[in-house]
């Protein structure tokens, strides 16, 4: 038996393309996507101990292509900074082995 995060890194190791929250949601049955955010920040934690790290594909706006690039571990922003539109793509996670 395994736990909630420990599925969440198991499913971070084994995707083949970065998982948003709510794929993560959908695959483990999670209800909230706040759930998994506070999950990822835990493990990307508890990974680095064991040489690992999770790769994060940074959230983007949808109408102008802004890149969130100054957020880390964090959730999807609400809105665009330089065209105030609320179509946000998702940031997506993988886990990457160490060296
Ligand atoms: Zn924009």
């Amino acid at each position: 038996m395994s736990t909630r995060r420990e599925s969440i890194e198991k499913l971070l190791e084994n995707t083949e393309v970065p998982l948003t929250a709510k794929d993560i949601c959908e695959r483990l049955g999670i209800s909230s996507t706040s759930t998994v955010y506070d999950d990822i920040e835990h493990v990307s934690q508890t990974i680095r101990i064991k040489g690992k790290e999770i790769l994060i594909r940074p959230a983007r706006c949808g109408e102008c292509g802004y890149v969130f690039w100054d957020r880390h571990v964090a959730r999807t922003p609400a809105k665009c900074p330089k065209c105030h539109s609320e179509h946000i793509i998702e940031p997506g996670y993988i886990i990457q082995p160490g060296e």
